[in-house]
């Protein structure tokens, strides 16, 4: 359980780690808060030969609002997102995704930005910002630009960065007045990680669904918007008749997940059931 050996760099700015990735190529890494990383590092399934911290770059930290959204650091962790009031007066789906990642030690130290970058298929922040219209904000040689979450995550441990390019921010448009959201997961019950994790954002206006957005994670390769719910409820009203025909929909046409901890049948089971428990939360809060 001991990496091999690496050198370590701290970066002080955004340029200098990005001018250090150039430097070192593949051979380099970025280290956020490690929780991903370094266990992968012990078990020698990774093995950087150099490490650039980007833990101390202050352009990477805080929440907060601009104009019309909410704007995080790359570094901010799960627990000061589990605990920012901002956050949890209009974005309940954020602060409820937080506090269901791992434990104390992982939320105190792990990141947003590292989790994105990793892409682990049953991570819960994929599912969460692809349903919350998120846009990831990244640079790199070439400048800055931004990818929506719905085009990040492109497949099994694979996103839409190329070399040399950092998170830098995630940036969530806050929702209209008459909107409600949630996650619901059923969790894998050692690490916490996602066997299925089904996040909602649901405007409703005049008794009917006027803007639908859902997303799920844990289910396929990667995380993905679920269009045949979001098309069965649109126009609808949140009720138990509605909700029941939209969560039969849930992950039709994908390709589902089969491991030791879940069969492609009971991953598959599970999608409908979260998806109808991720309704009804909507429907009373
Ligand atoms: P690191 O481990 O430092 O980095 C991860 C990867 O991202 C590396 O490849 C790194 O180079 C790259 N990277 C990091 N930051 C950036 C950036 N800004 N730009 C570009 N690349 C970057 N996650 C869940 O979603 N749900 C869970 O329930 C859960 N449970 C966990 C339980 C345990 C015991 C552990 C150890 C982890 C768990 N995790 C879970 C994962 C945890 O959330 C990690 O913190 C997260 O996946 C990675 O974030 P990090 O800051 O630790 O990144």
């Amino acid at each position: 359980m001991i990496p091999a050996n690496f050198e370590y760099y701290r970066a002080t700015s955004v340029d200098e780690a990005i001018d250090l990735m150039v430097e070192h190529g593949m051979d380099a890494k970025i280290l956020a808060g490690g929780h991903s990383l370094l266990p992968a590092m012990k078990l020698r399934l990774n093995q950087p030969g150099v490490l650039i911290d980007i833990g101390r770059i202050d352009g990477l930290k805080g929440i907060s609002k601009g104009d019309g959204e909410l704007i995080i650091g790359a570094s901010v962790t799960h627990h000061e997102l589990a605990t920012s009031t901002l956050i949890s007066s209009s974005l309940s789906l954020i602060s409820e995704a937080a506090e269901s990642i791992g434990d104390v030690q992982v939320r105190n130290v792990g990141t947003i930005g590292g989790s994105l970058a990793h892409a682990d298929p049953a991570a819960d922040w994929p599912a969460v910002l692809i349903a919350a219209n998120a846009t990831i904000d990244v640079r790199g040689t070439d400048g800055n630009r931004s990818i929506t979450a719905d085009d990040f995550f492109t497949d099994f441990f694979t996103t839409a960065l190329e070399d040399n390019e950092l998170i830098t921010a995630i940036r969530i448009p806050f929702p209209p007045d008459g909107t409600t959201s949630s996650y619901q997961k059923f969790m894998q019950p050692a690490s916490r990680f996602a066997l299925v994790g089904c996040a909602i954002m649901v405007t409703q206006s005049d008794g009917v669904c006027e803007r639908v957005s859902v997303a799920f994670t844990g289910v396929s390769e990667a995380a993905f918007r679920d269009e045949g719910i979001e098309g069965a409820l649109l126009g609808k009203a949140l009720n138990e008749e509605n909700i029941a025909t939209a969560a039969n929909k849930a992950a039709q046409g994908m390709s589902i997940l089969s491991d030791h901890f879940a069969s492609e049948e009971y991953r598959g089971h599970l999608a409908r059931v979260y998806a109808k428990r991720a309704m009804m939360a909507v429907r009373t809060t």
